[in-house]
């Protein structure tokens, strides 16, 4: 008989996948690393996994302890699959701008989800970095997580997702294209990529309202660079540890509007239904033409799914609040069309 002994062990070994239609007038080929096969459906269940495990190996988790993390859901949905089959329990603090859907996922695995205001200072005692620090110090026998600075979050990339891209392109990978947000996915596939072939190119998707970009230009931390936006998942307020800025060629910025619309082009041209930053990623690739010749290979990672996203590009009122769509006659798939 061949099954997986738990859900954790169906984590990884994701498909490559070949976009057609929006990538058309570029002149290579591009893949996507589909991360949403993984059983929280994202990218994260890989991070989420191996913090956990480094924890256990040296003693900071222990067991009956509870799980402590600042997450906007997609760790949060792959700490508490993995807390369910090792017996931990999980508080997750996430920010007001999330969906509802992923604060109906999280505690529909169990976990206690506190939801704080996202437009404060990360210094503020109501942000969610300050409150899933305090509850950390406050909640006997705990651990908290903090992916942001967390070295195991880039490792779990470098053993895993990292190798699997090397492996399935047979080592003909010229191009490394992905959202950052905690940084943990482009510094641990990037690092294990260059390792393997210097000449590989690994570029960040940032979105407007984030420093990354900037900083990795300038070496200056430009708090004007910071203001709100929409996307989720990637861009940051502060320089988490996880980002290795040397592994990173440059960065794109894309905006709110062109994530959800490229997001439901992905959803409505290539069958693929997927989340916001995917929507980022593909963009991001499309801007960077330029830099991508005949025989390139490039693999772009397509963070979660769309299921987190239905309430929002997903749907017209929600697009029209924004001003992402104009007028009452039109609707996104109009847009997409275009
Ligand atoms: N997209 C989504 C949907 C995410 O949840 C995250 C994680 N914040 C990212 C992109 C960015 O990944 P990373 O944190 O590894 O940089």
């Amino acid at each position: 008989m061949d099954y997986a002994k738990n859900i954790l062990e169906t984590i990884g070994n994701t498909p490559l996948v070949k976009i057609n239609t929006l990538t058309k007038n570029l002149p290579c080929l591009v893949l996507s690393k589909y991360e949403t096969f993984n059983p929280g459906n994202s990218t994260k269940d890989r991070m989420a996994l191996k913090m956990i495990e480094d924890a256990e190996a040296d003693g900071r988790l222990k067991p009956g302890s509870t799980i402590i993390e600042g997450t906007s859901g997609n760790t949060g949905m792959g700490l508490a699959l993995a807390a369910i089959v090792k017996g931990y329990k999980c508080v997750f603090v996430i920010s007001d701008k999330q969906s509802k859907e992923k604060m109906d996922i999280l505690r529909a695995v169990g976990a206690k989800v506190i939801v704080c205001p996202t437009n404060v200072e990360p210094t503020d005692p109501r942000s969610y970095y300050s409150v899933s620090k305090r509850l950390s110090q406050e909640t006997p026998n705990s651990w908290y997580v903090n992916q942001y600075d967390n070295p195991s979050n880039a490792k779990a990339h470098y053993e895993s997702t990292g190798p699997e891209i090397w492996r399935q392109t047979n080592g003909k990978i010229t191009h490394f294209v992905v959202g950052v947000g905690t940084g943990g996915t482009i510094s641990g596939v990037g690092k294990y990529l260059k390792e393997q072939n210097p000449n590989i190119k690994v570029w960040g998707v940032d979105t407007y309202g984030s420093v990354f970009k900037k900083y990795h230009e300038t070496g200056e931390f430009d708090e004007n660079e910071i203001y709100p936006y929409i996307t989720e998942g990637i861009g940051e307020d502060i320089l988490p540890e996880n980002v290795d800025f040397s592994i990173i060629d440059g960065f794109t910025k894309v905006t709110d509007k062109d994530a959800a619309i490229y997001t439901q082009k992905l959803a409505k041209e290539e069958g693929m239904f997927l989340g916001n930053s995917a929507g980022s990623a593909i963009k991001g690739v499309l801007q960077l033409k330029e830099h991508f010749t005949k025989d390139d290979v490039v693999v772009v990672l397509f963070h979660d799914h769309g299921s987190r996203y239905v309430g929002k590009m997903f749907n017209d009122e929600w697009m029209r609040e924004r001003g992402f769509i104009e007028d009452e006659n039109t609707t996104a798939e109009d847009l997409v069309k275009n």
